[in-house]
């Protein structure tokens, strides 16, 4: 548990001295000297000099030698199975992707092909010496409904149903496997990457084909009884609008994903793709059709965005998924229309794009599994469904 305690500090501080180390986790000097000659010996730290650090200590000895996360030492792999679509990144100990790859799937891909396509891109990463034998960990996430035990209940958009995904693919790998809602994830990636973030209560909005939410409060992912709960893209803001696959009319989904903004341009009489980049290409160029197109888009996610304020007083919302091109030029507006649509005297909350990628809910199940393995963060994962091999 100490050495977890030290590679905790130093994930969140960079580099650190022993006698900074002994001094935060209020550990003797030589306790902390045994504990980091255990953690180079398993690769997991490197020392450096204190001119590179930064945060040297003068306090107690070897003042020249800081510590860092041995990035080199262990890596982790995630993995988001998309619509018609898997993505993968390979992260390292301080949780930057090394290697990612994206590659094509049928629009429902059965799960065994799915496990096929991890397997092969983890014999790739095997394959490179940099790699062999130091991937620790698979984490995978899916856009629907996973129990907290890894059992995914509902995945309409995938056309899985009761999969069982972690005993299928458990029989295939020698390394710990876990599964993962992709919004839950990708926020968990968001706080998890970026130590600085504060997490007092983190709304996180993944927005594409789907809408995905997840809530981090006190620095736990809100779960609900089953693990199920913060499925943000079904709450109601209209009457009208196309069947949901969750069955009813008017959810939230269907007024901002990827097929409503289609939609919008389709009855403004346009032919731009709704590919985001595109759309967003258009609405810089001032393209005054695509514009009224995005503000229906942007309406909605506001009516959304102040329900979710109404319940939460969150300190934050990040916003993610393919529809970030577009989100960003929305921004302002989302800012303002909060601002104005929230309970009087509620304090609005900071609306920012997430700040890791394309890559986001892969490299949050990567540090999903980084967490699990290595880390004692307060970010509680407590009930993911992880199912460590002995
Ligand atoms: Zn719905």
């Amino acid at each position: 548990m100490n050495e977890r305690r030290v590679l905790t500090l130093l994930r969140k501080e960079g580099s650190l001295s022993r006698a900074e180390i002994a001094r935060r986790l209020s550990l003797t000097r030589s306790g902390v000297t045994y504990l980091v000659d255990a953690l180079l010996k398993q690769n997991l730290v490197n020392e450096a000099t204190a001119n590179a650090a930064a945060a040297p200590s003068r306090e107690l000895g070897r003042p020249g030698v800081a510590l860092t996360l041995n990035p080199t030492g262990h890596y982790f792999l995630g993995v988001e199975i998309g619509v018609a679509v898997v993505r993968l990144a390979l992260v390292d100990m301080a949780l930057e992707p090394v290697r990612t790859e994206t590659v094509a799937l049928p629009r429902s891909p059965d799960p065994q092909s799915a496990i096929k396509l991890i397997k092969k891109f983890l014999s790739d990463c095997q394959a490179d010496k940099r790699f062999k034998g130091r991937v620790r960990a698979i984490g995978v996430t899916v856009p629907g409904l996973v129990r907290s035990d890894g059992f995914v209940l509902h995945l309409p958009i995938l056309g899985w149903r009761n999969v069982n995904f972690i005993a299928l693919a458990e029989q295939g790998f020698d390394i710990p496997i876990s599964i993962e809602n992709n919004a839950n994830a990708a926020a968990f990636g968001e706080v998890y990457c970026n130590p600085k973030q504060s997490h007092d209560l983190i709304l996180f909005l993944k927005l594409g084909n789907g809408c995905g939410g997840a809530a981090i409060i006190n620095g736990q992912l809100l779960r609900g009884t089953s693990g199920v709960a913060t499925e943000f893209g079904h709450m109601r803001v209209s009457d009208h609008g196309p069947q949901c696959h969750c069955g009813q009319t008017g959810c939230l989904e269907t007024h901002v994903n990827l097929a409503a903004l289609a939609r919008y341009l389709n009855e403004a009489g346009l032919t731009v793709g709704n590919d985001p980049a595109e759309v967003a290409l258009a609405m810089s160029a001032g393209d005054p059709a695509v514009k009224a197109a995005v503000q229906k888009f942007e309406t909605y996610l506001a009516a959304g965005m102040v329900n979710l304020c109404n319940i939460f007083n969150p300190s934050d919302i990040v916003l993610g998924g393919s529809l970030r091109p577009i989100l960003a030029l929305c921004l302002e507006n989302l800012r303002a229309a909060v601002a104005r649509g929230i309970v009087p005297g509620m304090q609005s909350p900071s609306i920012n794009l997430s700040r890791i990628s394309q890559y986001e809910c892969a490299i949050g199940a990567a540090a999903i599994s980084h967490h699990a393995q290595f880390d004692t963060t307060s970010l509680s994962l407590a009930s993911a469904a992880t199912r460590p091999k002995v």
